[in-house]
Parts: C-alpha cells; sequence; structure tokens
C-alpha cells in the first residue's frame, strides 16, 4: 500500500497512527517463495519534524511457512517485526537521490509499506530453516525421514565427507 507522506510532512510535529493490511501472500527470497501462512496488520506510526524528516515506526506479526533445509518437512517461521526508519527529505539533489536510492521503500514522497515489510523479512529470515536444532534430514538412498526412525540403508558411500576420508586412507596406503 502506498502512503503519502506528503501529508504527513504537513502537520508537524503531529503523529500519525494508522493501521494498513500487508498486501501480499507469498514472501519471494532469491528463487525460494514461501506462503504467507498468518499476518497482522502493520500498525504505522510516522512522524515528522520541523526538518523535513519523517520517523517511520512499524510493527507487525507475519508466519511464512517453508521446508526444513534437511528433511523437507514444512515449518512455520515466526517473524515478530519492529521496524524503525527515517526518511530524510530535506536533502537536496545527489544526497537526496543516493538516500533514497537505498531505501526502495519510498518512491518520490511515497511510502511502500509492502516494500518495507519485505525488506524487514529479508533481514530478519534465517540462514537456515530447520524443523528442529538436531533434525537427522531425510536418507540419501531410500528417502525416509530419519526424525521418524532409522531405515537401515547403508549410507557411508553417498556421504561425500566419508568417500574425502576413505580418498586420504587410500593414498596412505599406496604410499
Ligand atoms: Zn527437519
Ligand atoms: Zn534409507
Amino acid at each position: 500500500m502506498l502512503i503519502s507522506l506528503s501529508e504527513v510532512m504537513n502537520c508537524r510535529d503531529q503523529e500519525i497512527k494508522m493501521s494498513v493490511p500487508i498486501g501480499f501472500d507469498v514472501f519471494h527470497q532469491s528463487k525460494a517463495e514461501y506462503p504467507v501462512y498468518e499476518k497482522s496488520e502493520l500498525s504505522l506510526l510516522l512522524i515528522s519534524d520541523a526538518a523535513k524528516k519523517v520517523r517511520i515506526s512499524a510493527q507487525a506479526k507475519i508466519v511464512l511457512k517453508a521446508p526444513c533445509d534437511r528433511c523437507l518437512e514444512e515449518v512455520e517461521l515466526p517473524f515478530d517485526l519492529c521496524i524503525e526508519q527515517e526518511v530524510d527529505f530535506s536533502r537536496t539533489g545527489q544526497e537526496q537521490a543516493e538516500e533514497l536510492d537505498e531505501k526502495a521503500y519510498i518512491s518520490g514522497f511515497d511510502l511502500d509499506t509492502d516494500q518495507l515489510v519485505f525488506e524487514e523479512l529479508l533481514v530478519a529470515f534465517p540462514a537456515k530453516v530447520l524443523c528442529f536444532e538436531d533434525c537427522k534430514g531425510i536418507c540419501g538412498v531410500c528417502g525416509a525421514n530419519l526424525n521418524s526412525g532409522e531405515c537401515g540403508c547403508d549410507r557411508t558411500a553417498l556421504d561425500p565427507r566419508m568417500t574425502a576420508i576413505w580418498d586420504i586412507f587410500n593414498n596412505f596406503k599406496e604410499v
């Protein structure tokens, strides 16, 4: 949703509070897509001071669904977003252009609330998604989920770390 910040700047030293819906149902990150499972509204607090700076405080709760990196079971990822940003419209020319270039959620005098939430999710998204810390993953031979029990396959040949160790071992024997 686009919110005009020029209106905010016209009521200096006033706080503008509002709640806006989050407009996307899928979160795209690099090549992956994660469906939004639950989302609150985005509560926004906009404060403008005499120096043409607008302070943006925003909160939202979002739950994404993502597959576990090891076993592919679907995991719920809750995010409690707390966003604090400041946009300075008092700068001129190049400075202004550079600052606004970095802030993709600002275009002209408009605040793109979905973009604001999206950028915050990008930062908050975990490097690794695990259903639980000790997830055993899936068997590379039969595809069984090893969290529900050992399938009995011989996986040593498939493990690249083991292969490396065997290589070293064999080279050592030949010397
Ligand atoms: Zn898992
Ligand atoms: Zn197996």
